[in-house]
Parts: C-alpha cells; sequence; structure tokens
C-alpha cells in the first residue's frame, strides 16, 4: 500500500469529540475526503461480551492510567468511539456559572446563552437525551433517595441518552444492543455512510503542518481486521484536527512540538481530573444493585457551598474489589456482601492549575502529572462524611471509606464522624481515587498566553493543527462533561474554513 495517504481533513481519534466533529462537517460540507485516525480496534456491539475481564482491553491500560504520584488511575477508551463506548450516558449541560467563566476570562464569547440553547437542544434530541421513569430505578437508586430524603437533601434526577435501553446494566462494558446514543451508534455509522474513511489500530505519533506520521498495528484477535498491512505511514491533508482526549492530544502536540516549532509552555498544563471515590455502604438487606440502569438520581445540592456532586452508582465485582481498601481475609469477608452494598460516586470540582499536566517521558509516553488540591481534599472529605450519612439514613448496617482512622464504619459512630472521617486519615497511595472525566490541557481560549487554542480550536502559531475534544476546556465543567464536548465540536466544524 501507498505509504502516503491525501486527504482534505484529518480527525485523530473516534471519540465524541472527533465523531461529533465529523458528524456536523459532512453535514454542512459532504464533499470533503476525510480520513478518521483510531488508535484502538474497530470493535462493535457485537464483540462485547459484559465480562469484565475481557472488556477492560476497551480502555488504556486496561482502566487505570496511573497518576506520576500513584495517587489517582485515569480511565479513557481506547476503541472505536473512544469514552463513549464504555460511558454511562449521563447527560449534563454546562451549568451557566462555568459558562459565565468561560465568556468572561477566556474569550468563549461565542457560548451565548442563545447559541448553547439551540445547539443543545438539538443534540439531546439528536442523541436522545431524556429522564428514566421512576419505575426504572433499581433498590440502590431507591435508597439513595430514601437516605437522602429523611436527611433533608434534594435529590434531582438524571438525564440518560439512550434509546430501547434492556436495562442491562454493563454500560461500563461496552452497551450489546446498542441502546446507549454513544458515537458508536450515532455518529459513526452516519459519517461512514457519508464516505468518510476509518483506520483503526492507527496511532498518531506526531504532526507537522498538513502531515501526520502514524504507526499501524495489527488488529487485535476478535476485532475487525484492517484493510492494510501494519508499518509507518503518512497522512496528508489541508487541515489536522486533533481529537485524541485529554491524555493524548496533549502529548501529540508535545512530540511535535519540535517540528511545529510551538513554544506555548501551556500544552499539557490546567489539567483537571474531577477526582472521584466510588464508595459503599452493607446493608442489611439484599440491594442488588447490579440489576437494572445503575444511576437515575444524583444531587447536587453540595456543588456551590463544598464543591461536589453525589451520584448512584454500580461497579462490577473487579472494580468493586479495587474500590474497597484492605487486604486478605479481611478484604474477602467484604466482597462477600457484594450483592448488599449500596454505592455512592462521588466527584469533586477541581481548579483548573498551571502545574497539573498531562506531559510526556523521554520515550514520549503520557505521563498524568496530577497532585490534588488541599481544596479537593476538603471538597472530598466533606462529601464522604454526607454520603456516609445517607448510607447510615438509607439502612445500612456498616459504611466501608477510604478516609478513616476506622474502617467499617458502625451506624454507632454516626455522631463521631467528623473525628473519624478526617484529611489526616486520607492516605491517597492507598486509596482508589479515580477520574473518568479529565479536562483541559489544550486550553481553548482568546488569549494566548493562558491557552493552547484559539476560539475555532486552532492551535496558536500553526496554520493547520486543530484541538476537537475534552482537552479543550479551559476550567473544568463541574459536571460530566459529555454535552459539552459535543458543543464544542459542532463550533469548531461549523467555523472551520477549508
Ligand atoms: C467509564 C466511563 C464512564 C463515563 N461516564 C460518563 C457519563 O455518564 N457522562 C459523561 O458526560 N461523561 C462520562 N464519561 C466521560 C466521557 O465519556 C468522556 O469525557 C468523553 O467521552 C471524552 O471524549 P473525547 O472525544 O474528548 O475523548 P475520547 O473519548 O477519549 O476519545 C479519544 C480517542 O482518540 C483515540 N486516540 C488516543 N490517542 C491516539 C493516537 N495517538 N492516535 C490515534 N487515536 C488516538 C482514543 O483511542 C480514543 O478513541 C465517562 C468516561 C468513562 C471512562
Amino acid at each position: 500500500m501507498n505509504k502516503n495517504l491525501t486527504f482534505d481533513i484529518i480527525v485523530v481519534g473516534s471519540g465524541v469529540g472527533g465523531a461529533t466533529f465529523t458528524d456536523y462537517l459532512t453535514r454542512i460540507n459532504p464533499d470533503l475526503k476525510i480520513a478518521m485516525l483510531e488508535s484502538g480496534p474497530y470493535r462493535t456491539k457485537e464483540q462485547f461480551n459484559q465480562r469484565e475481564i475481557d472488556m477492560t482491553a476497551l480502555y488504556f491500560n486496561r482502566g487505570a492510567v496511573l497518576s506520576k504520584n500513584l495517587q489517582l488511575g485515569v480511565a479513557a477508551g481506547n476503541t472505536l468511539g473512544g469514552s463513549s463506548a464504555m460511558y454511562t450516558g449521563v447527560s449534563f449541560r454546562p451549568p451557566k456559572n462555568v459558562l459565565e467563566n468561560w465568556r468572561n476570562n477566556h474569550g468563549l464569547n461565542f457560548l451565548t446563552d442563545v447559541y448553547v440553547t439551540k445547539s443543545l437542544d438539538e443534540i439531546e434530541k439528536d442523541i436522545s437525551v431524556h429522564e428514566l421513569p421512576k419505575s426504572w430505578d433499581n433498590q440502590n437508586n431507591q435508597l439513595f433517595q430514601t437516605g437522602a430524603e429523611k436527611l433533608g437533601i434534594p435529590v434531582k434526577r438524571l438525564k440518560i441518552n439512550t434509546k430501547n435501553c434492556q436495562q442491562q446494566g454493563f454500560c461500563n462494558l461496552g452497551c450489546t444492543t446498542g441502546a446507549k446514543q454513544g458515537a458508536l451508534e450515532v455518529q459513526i455509522p452516519r459519517v461512514l455512510e457519508r464516505g468518510v474513511k476509518i483506520f483503526c489500530n492507527t496511532k498518531v505519533i506526531s504532526v507537522e503542518e498538513n502531515k501526520v506520521h502514524v504507526i499501524v498495528k495489527d488488529a487485535p484477535e476478535g476485532t475487525k481486521p484492517n484493510s492494510f498491512s501494519s508499518g509507518t505511514y503518512q497522512f496528508h491533508a489541508k487541515k489536522i484536527i486533533l481529537a485524541a482526549g485529554v491524555l493524548n492530544t496533549p502529548t501529540i502536540l508535545l512530540r511535535s512540538a519540535n517540528q511545529l516549532r510551538l513554544k506555548n509552555k501551556n500544552i499539557g498544563r490546567y489539567l483537571t481530573l474531577h477526582p472521584a471515590f466510588n464508595i459503599n455502604g452493607i446493608h442489611t438487606k439484599i440491594v442488588s444493585n447490579y440489576r437494572g440502569f445503575p444511576k437515575t438520581v444524583y444531587s447536587d445540592y453540595f456543588s456551590e457551598t463544598d464543591h461536589f456532586y453525589l451520584e448512584t452508582s454500580f461497579y462490577f465485582p473487579g472494580v468493586t474489589a479495587k474500590n474497597n481498601s484492605g487486604y486478605g481475609n479481611m478484604h474477602q469477608e467484604i466482597m462477600k456482601n457484594y450483592d448488599k452494598m449500596m454505592s455512592i460516586l462521588i466527584l469533586a470540582h477541581d481548579k483548573a492549575e498551571y502545574h497539573n499536566k498531562v506531559t510526556i517521558d523521554k520515550k514520549g509516553k503520557t505521563v498524568v502529572d496530577y497532585t490534588i488540591s488541599n481544596a479537593s481534599k476538603n471538597a472530598l472529605i466533606k462529601a464522604l462524611k454526607e454520603a456516609t450519612k445517607i448510607f447510615f439514613a438509607a439502612g445500612c448496617e456498616k459504611v466501608l471509606l477510604p478516609a478513616t482512622s476506622k474502617n467499617p464504619l458502625l451506624k454507632s459512630d454516626s455522631n463521631v464522624l467528623d473525628e473519624l472521617i478526617s484529611e489526616k486519615n486520607l492516605n491517597l497511595y492507598k486509596t482508589p481515587l479515580s477520574s473518568a472525566h479529565p479536562q483541559g490541557g489544550s486550553r481553548m481560549g482568546d488569549n494566548q498566553t493562558i491557552s493552547v487554542c484559539d476560539i475555532h480550536g486552532k492551535v496558536y502559531g500553526t496554520k493547520s493543527i486543530y484541538v476537537c475534544d475534552a482537552s479543550l476546556f479551559p476550567t473544568s465543567v463541574q459536571v460530566n462533561p459529555y454535552e459539552t464536548i459535543m458543543l464544542l465540536a459542532k463550533w469548531i466544524a461549523e467555523n472551520l474554513k477549508v
């Protein structure tokens, strides 16, 4: 095969950023010759088997790219459709105060109320965003509401983007029925029909103006074989859109910095991770959290004052074992209660700080260099206390926590939670802190001294290189980021001059 291929546009990455961009661009300009390069394999719903051990292959590093200081693991997809292949489908609009900050302090003035509302109305219709009926609440979701209501904590219903969902609950291992309306089901089939060429197992190493260097590997067993042989190739295009996600778009730019003569010190910086704990209470009765749709309710009651959200959650046995600290027999005893576990996800709103970054090691591999701030620690501690109260109010007899002097906590400990749950007991090397919502690293903004891309997504100092994924976010959006990524991708596609 010719080692040099030429297109009008090259999109790097098939996650929701790249796929939404391509969907909109092909609607606006159907005659463009477009290639999408994806480092992961070509898997569709037929290849998902609901087995945790097998399906961790959908993720980079089997599900956790560890931070350099080993305090936290980041989950991101490395498969066709990117993280949208295994995301849960929770759909939030960006909060008004976040958009106001992005307009006032980063020059994203295009995000007017009118543009945002019109765009998200259209997007939500397209990907079937809706509230799930109360009759779908499994016992975990019901208990969360019972506990929160007893404490006077308001609970809201989540919006989800699914169609004909069979409530199997395996969203995070890939949806076997295609109900989840991620890129695999919505945008990718469309752009294929419009003639876009998708090259899987094709890893972009670096870019130059109008040129992309890639390595193609053989397709893993059980996935769709490549249509061409493995090796190194060059792709040429008028415009190159980097949509390789937060862990990889900034690192492609860093690996390309010499060729592109990029001196921008902000590349990879201002990384935010929306750090999360998933915690469990052990109920007196069977909870069967593994039945039904995993999450239908949440609380943003503490968002403005204490900077965190509480969402209901469900995880498979392997991840649940990781999420509960301890070893040996004691840990085995805990896991014997799997069918009685109630589960809550705590998400802390972290600040965008210059020192937190995605960078590269000597071999050019991604390094997540992130230190959790004192403010985020405070948010997590407060969240652990509030979640513990909800567990007990819902009828749990024990609560398993990562930051206590005593584990598990018993209901009789309820009046000394302030003593037992505290920062001094938060040993980040022993706790399973994680992130599934990385953001930033290629910040968008009108001020080059604090950004990487201009307000049309073009990388400052380049003529043909753009970014279109969650790495554009100037700060944390503070909610699950999917809709906001789509919003920015739509804007970039609408404004690209080819
Ligand atoms: C388990 C899980 C659950 C989640 N649940 C929710 C939820 O309910 N709601 C919500 O809003 N968000 C959720 N998220 C987050 C959300 O899925 C992501 O924020 C979003 O999908 C990111 O989209 P993206 O396009 O920025 O990047 P990605 O989806 O990460 O896409 C990047 C793509 O680029 C490819 N790539 C990387 N490097 C290269 C390279 N060098 N060359 C070629 N290709 C490359 C990757 O394989 C990937 O396919 C969840 C995430 C996870 C992991």
